[in-house]
This record gives structure tokens, C-alpha cells and sequence, in this order.
């Protein structure tokens, strides 16, 4: 291998990795190479794996919907600060640094025409794996939670849920990333729109209001509903949930799904969908 090229397709290349590389096999190919145990363990722990339609990665699994190898956004301030690839830059999510503050932006890089999975390729390399790497994890943005709670560093309780401690093998098929993002949107929809018959258009600060509309656990989270409900106040006779919550009635988990048609619900979705039910029931008078 040449010693001046350090581009990473270039390595993979020589060492028959194809350029659609498989995360597996090239993580069996990294743990031949002389790091340290510790080192190849973080490299297992954050690598995506897919299986089953799903991708595997910090003891948390994501639908296709969620992940994507294709993603190219990068925060270039953290980029300059440390060259390393943050793996949650893929999720789709994931829109603003919690470090910086700044939307994630299209990566520069001169690879760019190539499609699909793309290699990270930084200016400058570092010597050696740089301990101190600005996170965010405790901003209070859900890219700040999602950092958390890819981490593991501690237990998040939302509307009762609980955020398994992670670390024991990246193939647990917890989905409680995934389901509190599902919800968090659907949440952020409602409540930071007016009411409406119609679905409103798709908005990235859906997930960041339902983030501060659901952190705070059930209680918190009845409490900005009837606020929201108390100020889109049907002005004439209410006598069903849609004229409460508009488009959002149509969209509420049902407790007698048909796993055979639907995909079953988070038990979050369920939650969050019963309290509004229970609201709008209180309203109603029923
Ligand atoms: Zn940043």
C-alpha cells in the first residue's frame, strides 16, 4: 500500500473490500489490524449492522426509513474541531448539532458523484483516537437525547419507558430511539401547528417540539395538550375527537390493530395516543 494515500476506499480496495462494503465484513477486517481491544469493542459497539431490514448499531435498531448509508450531512465545525465521521449523522432525524447549534450540512467531498455507500474522507488525520470529543449530550435538543441515549450514559425515563442501559452487544433489538422519534414527531405535528382537518405539511421542528412536549413524561405531556387544546378551542358544538385534535384523531394508535395489515405500535405511540383519547374523552364529557 502506498504510504501517502490514506484514503480509506483506497485501503479497502487493496484489501479486497468492496465498494459497497458490508459493515460486517469490514469490521472482521478492522479487528485483524493491530488496535487496541478497547478500541476494536467501541469500533463493534458503533458500527451499523444490518439484518433483517433493520440496522443494528448501540444496542438500538432503526427501520430503513431512519438509517441511511446514503445520508452525506456532517456538522463542519465539529468536523474542524476533530476529524471524525459521527455515525448519528445518518439517522434522518438527525438535523441539528447539538455541540454547535448549526444545521448539519451536505458533506464537501470530492467523492460525491459516487451513489450509494460513500467512505468519510477528512483533510487532516489525527495521530492517535482523541478521547475528548465534543458530543452535546447534554443539550436539551433530541439530537442532545439521541446522543445520550445512543451512549448508554443514563437512564431516560419518557412517558414510563424505560431506556435500556446499552453495551450489551449491538444486535438488542431495543427500538426505543426509533419509537420515542416516531412519536416525538407525531406529537411535534399536533402541537405545534394549529388544529387542522388536514395532515400539515412536514416540518423539521416536529421533532424538536415533540421532544420538549414529551421529555418531561406523561404528566408534562397532558398538561402542554390541554394547554394546546385549551387555546384551539372548538368555538361551536365539539361532539368527537376530531373536532378536538383534528387530523390527529385519524392518526392515533388503535388498541385492536390487525397485525396482519399494521405494523404494531410502539408502546409509546400507545400511550401517547390513549392520553389523547382520554383528554378529548374529558372534553367531551364522556
Ligand atoms: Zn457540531
Amino acid at each position: 500500500m502506498d504510504e501517502c494515500d490514506h484514503r480509506p476506499r483506497l485501503y479497502a480496495k487493496e484489501i479486497d473490500i468492496a465498494q459497497t462494503f458490508d459493515s460486517e465484513e469490514l469490521l472482521e477486517h478492522i479487528s485483524r489490524l493491530p488496535i487496541s481491544e478497547g478500541d476494536k469493542a467501541r469500533l463493534s459497539y458503533w458500527t451499523p449492522i444490518e439484518r433483517n431490514r433493520s440496522f443494528h448499531f448501540a444496542g438500538q435498531s432503526f427501520r430503513p426509513s431512519e438509517f441511511q448509508w446514503t445520508r452525506r450531512v456532517e456538522c463542519r465545525e465539529c468536523v474542524a474541531e476533530v476529524p471524525y465521521h459521527r455515525v448519528w449523522w445518518h439517522l434522518e432525524c438527525f438535523r441539528t448539532c447539538p455541540v454547535h447549534g448549526s444545521p448539519l450540512e451536505l458533506v464537501r467531498n470530492d467523492e460525491l458523484s459516487l451513489v450509494g455507500r460513500w467512505w468519510p474522507r477528512f483533510e487532516r488525520a489525527v495521530p492517535e483516537r482523541l478521547p475528548d470529543v465534543a458530543l452535546g449530550e447534554d443539550s436539551d435538543t433530541i439530537e442532545g437525547w439521541i446522543v445520550r441515549s445512543l451512549m448508554g450514559s443514563e437512564r431516560e425515563v419518557v412517558l414510563g419507558c424505560l431506556l435500556p442501559r446499552t453495551g450489551d452487544g449491538h444486535l438488542a433489538p431495543y427500538r426505543t430511539v426509533g419509537n420515542f422519534v416516531e412519536a416525538a414527531e407525531f406529537v411535534g405535528r399536533l402541537l405545534g401547528n394549529e388544529r387542522s382537518i388536514s395532515v400539515p405539511p412536514f416540518s423539521v421542528k416536529d421533532s424538536e417540539v415533540g421532544y420538549q412536549n414529551l421529555k418531561g413524561g406523561v404528566g408534562a405531556f397532558r398538561a402542554h395538550l390541554r394547554k394546546w387544546m385549551e387555546r384551539n378551542r372548538e368555538r361551536g358544538f365539539a361532539w368527537r375527537p376530531g373536532d378536538l385534535v383534528g387530523w390527529a384523531a385519524d392518526y392515533l394508535a388503535e388498541g385492536d390493530f390487525d397485525p396482519e395489515i399494521d405494523e404494531t405500535p410502539s408502546a409509546l405511540m400507545r400511550q401517547v395516543s390513549g392520553l389523547i383519547r382520554e383528554e378529548c374523552g374529558r372534553v367531551l364529557g364522556r
